[in-house]
Order: C-alpha cells, then structure tokens, then sequence
C-alpha cells in the first residue's frame, strides 16, 4: 500500500527532520537525534544528563539531484560516574550512521571508499563531481587507507610470487589465498627474508604454491619446513616450451645445414607430389620405428607411450595395414605431365589455354583438372621461392615443429620435414617435451623418474636437472589441486590498480585498493 514519502526517510535512521532549506544547488537539511542519551566514551555508562548543544555540519548522499548538507543538532552529555576520568563528552552516534569526528555520514563515505577503491584518487573525483559528492582526490584516497585492508581469515594454501614495482628495477611480492580466491597481502620486495618473516606468522599453512625461482622456495623451506611446496604448472610448462626453444637455437648450426641441403635440388620441392613422397618417407620411418619395437616384444601400450603415436594407427601399422600409403591420385592427366611440365616452364602458365592445346592432343579431361593443376604447381612454386630459401628463426621453427602438421603450410611442412630430417636429436628434445607436458595434464606423476633419466641425456639436459633439483615440488605440482594460475590473475588485476595510479602508489594504497576490494 502507498504511503506518502517524509522527509524524514530521507535521512540517516535515529535522527529527525527539523527543517530543511535549499541554498542554490544544496539541499540543507537539520536533525535532531531521536536518542535521549548516549554512552560515555570512557566509560561506557549511559548518560542523560545534556550539558549543551552544538551544530555538525556532513555532508551525506545527494538528493533528486542536488547535493546534501546535513546540520545536526547533537548534544554534550555529563559522564556522572565518579570514577570516569571524562565529565562530559560529545554525543556519539551508531558507527554505521555517523562516526566520530566523521565530517561524512557512514553510508556517503562507504560510497567514498568503494569509487577510490575502484577508480584511484584523480579518476574517482572527477567521478564524484558527476555524481554530487563533493569529495577532492585526496579525500577519496584517505578514505582508501584509513579502511586499509580488511583483517584475513588464517590461510591454509597461500600462492606467493613477484610483481613487478617497476619492471627490472623494482619487484614486490603478493601472496593470494587459494582456498578462498584472494590475496591478502602485498609484501614491498622479493627478498627471501621478507617472505619468511611474513610465512613464520602463518604457522597453519600447509600448501605453498610458487613458481619456480629459489627465493620463495628458500623461504618457505625455511619458515615452514612441514608445508607442501608445489611448482607452478603454468611455469613448468613454459619452463619446459623455452627448454625446447633453447635447444632449437642450440641446433641453428645443423638446421641450417639441413634446410640447406632440402634447397638444393629445387626440383624436388616444387612438385606437390614430393611433398606427398616427404610424407610417405616419415610414414614409413615410422611404421619402421613401431615394427621394430614390436619385433622386440613391447606390448602396444608402451609402443603407444614411446612413440607418441595414437593407439588406433600403431594398430593398424602392426596388421600392415599402413604399409603402403604413398597416397598416388589415379588421374587423367597423368600420361601428359611431362608436356606440361614443359610449357610450364617455357613461361605457358595459364590454366585454360593449357587446357584448350591439351584438349586438341586428345585430353578428355575438364578445365577444372588442368586449372587446378595449374593452381597447385603455381603455390608450389611461390613456397620455393620464398619462405624455404630463407632459414627461419629459432622461434619459428621450434613453434612449427611443435605445431600439428594439418596446420603447416606446404613449404612450412618440407622445412620441418628437412629439419627432422637432419637433426634427428631435436625430434628426440621434442618428444621429452611433449611428455612432459602430457605427464602435467594428465596429472601422472608416476613416469616422473623415469622421464628425468631420459631428458638428461637429451638436449634438454638442463630442464631435467633443474626439475630434478626442485623434483619433490614438481611432482607436487603434478598431482595437486593447487596451482598459482589465480595469482597470476590477482597480479594482472594488481598492474591494472597500480597503471591507474600512474606508478605513483605506495604500498599501503596499493594494498588497501587490490584488496580492500575484494
Ligand atoms: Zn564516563
């Protein structure tokens, strides 16, 4: 049922409307508290006794547009406790309503405090303006670290690492509860000292997930020696992606001879169908490579595991039914190749006009088969030309050899085909690579020794010594729920607060606006 709107509603709760004027674009509105007393602040008996009366001038949310000064008419109050040290004291009213020396009500500086946490000092006060509060950048970024940081409930499974004060220069550590999806402390560097310090308080932690530096695995040995440290996945993996980059540039020597040698006879790269006969020379080394370890009694699972092959083809390649897949296409246009292949390279490379004379010799064959051709010997021809005459970088060829070779183009496939060709130990680095890499995802840390021994004697060797000196955090890494993913996210979200700071955030602020917002 509709009731008629006072004046009084529009007020904090506990006081009442005694007038209200307008001043220009100000709304002033005066209230008197309803309370007939008040608790002493020493003393905390309740007083009646009034000794006077004084104005409280705040400011409080705006109103249909008009900015609002709320005067109130509050009261001194005699303390009569003979004890209390305080014979009178000012009137104090509900901290959610109206704090102490407050020159805000509560709810317009809770309002202050969330646009600060969110916008920054400058940004929030522009804002402000728009939305009638009439608060400076430095008031909106007071009210920020007066609040501070709300107090944490204890962590059990913390991720810590660096962020970035000024990258290169300065770093920071932030430490996230993963349990509960927040951080909960900025530290104001990476020294292992600081985080132990910060880690010996927290004596209940069990879980520590970092990355993959010593400092916070030293740190954390130290200050609790019973926690479970566990690698970063996200780190492992790229750690184990930049081992195989290193290997490649490693290997530039003999890529470069390889792919050297692939260029030579350009005869052999033009035709699509060496391409085809590239694929067949893999296939069968291959089928070569899973027949043998059959011959010598591996069952299909480990052949599966060695090789990398899926289970379905190693299948199928010991019922010999991969033996033979060079995959020729009967076609018409067969018998006239080497006539094409003529005109081809005395300059005649149109489609059509290719088709029209080889129509007059008695080909029977449609435009499409010959343009097609035409098409494919063109692409072929632009490949050579370009992308395999050049040597690629180091990053662009350990990106296309790790890549699946429907996604290569042609050119790319001959390159990587040269390159596996000639520098058999990288397809050996590439194998333990993606091992490890399933080991992770598929959360199996039972082949972790075993992949240790293999990677050592590889071009990998130093990946699989660094994980073998960090082994007990990595394997942790493996199989446990916990990663720093979600730290990484506190740390993107941390740059993002600091950029709108312009770089100029101290600690506390920082603090007090990554987390008192969450
Ligand atoms: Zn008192």
């Amino acid at each position: 049922m509709p009731r008629s709107l006072r004046l009084s509603t529009f007020v904090p709760p506990g006081f009442h409307v005694e007038n209200a004027v307008q001043d220009g674009g100000v709304a002033i509105i005066t209230v008197r508290p309803t309370s007939k007393k008040s608790g002493c602040p020493s003393c905390a008996v309740i007083a009646e006794r009034v000794h006077s009366h004084y104005l409280r001038r705040l400011a409080d949310l705006p109103l249909v547009g008009r900015q609002v000064r709320l005067v109130v008419i509050a009261r001194r109050f005699r303390c009569d406790v003979a004890s209390c040290r305080r014979a009178i004291f000012t009137e104090r009213f509900s901290a959610d309503v109206l704090a102490p020396w407050a020159r805000r009500t509560a709810r317009l500086d809770c309002l202050v405090h969330h646009l600060g946490l969110e916008l920054g000092g400058r940004p929030a006060a522009s804002f402000a303006r728009r939305l009638m509060l009439p608060v400076s950048n430095d008031t909106l970024l007071r009210a920020v670290r007066r609040r501070g940081c709300p107090p944490f409930p204890t962590p059990t499974v913390i991720g810590i690492d660096d962020w970035a004060w000024k990258r290169n220069q300065r770093y920071g550590t932030i430490i996230c509860d993963l349990e509960r999806r927040r951080p909960i402390r900025l530290l104001p560097d990476r020294e292992p000292a600081t985080a132990q310090a910060w880690l010996a308080a927290q004596p209940q932690i069990a879980i520590v997930a970092r990355d993959r530096g010593g400092a916070y695995s030293l740190a954390a040995t130290k200050a609790l020696p019973q926690a479970i440290q566990v690698a970063d996945r996200w780190h492992l993996m790229e750690n184990a992606s930049h081992a195989f980059l290193d290997a490649v540039r490693k290997s530039m020597r003999q890529i470069r001879s390889a792919i050297g040698a692939a260029t030579v006879d350009p005869a052999l790269l033009t035709a699509a169908e060496h391409i085809q006969y590239e694929g067949y020379l893999r296939r069968e080394d291959a089928n070569a490579a899973i027949l043998e370890r059959a011959m010598n009694g591996a069952p299909i699972k480990q052949i599966v595991r060695e090789t990398g092959h899926s289970r379905g083809l190693v299948r199928r390649i010991l019922r010999g039914q991969r033996s033979d897949v060079f995959r020729t296409r009967e076609s018409s246009l067969e018998p006239h190749l080497p006539w094409l292949d003529a005109q081809w390279a005395a300059g005649l490379q149109n489609g059509s006009e290719l088709w029209r004379r080889l129509k007059r010799q008695g080909f029977r064959g449609c435009l499409r088969v010959v343009s097609e051709w035409a098409g494919r010997r063109r692409r072929a021809e632009k490949a050579d030309a370009g992308s395999l005459r050049r040597v690629p970088s180091a990053r662009t060829i350990a990106r296309l050899m790790t890549t699946g070779r429907d996604a290569l183009s042609k050119s790319e496939a001959v390159t990587i085909a040269a390159v596996e060709d000639g520098v058999p130990l990288l397809v050996d680095a590439r194998s333990i690579i993606a091992a490890f890499h399933a080991m992770i995802r598929k959360k199996d840390e039972g082949e972790l020794d075993a992949w240790i021994e293999r990677a050592k004697a590889s071009l990998v060797a130093s990946l699989a010594n660094g994980i073998m000196r960090d082994r007990a955090a990595v394997r942790a890494a493996i199989i446990a729920a916990w990663s720093n993913g979600q730290t990484e996210g506190q740390i993107t979200k941390l740059k993002l607060v600091k950029r709108q700071m312009y770089g100029r955030a101290k600690l506390d602020l920082l603090e007090a606006r990554l987390i008192g917002a969450t």
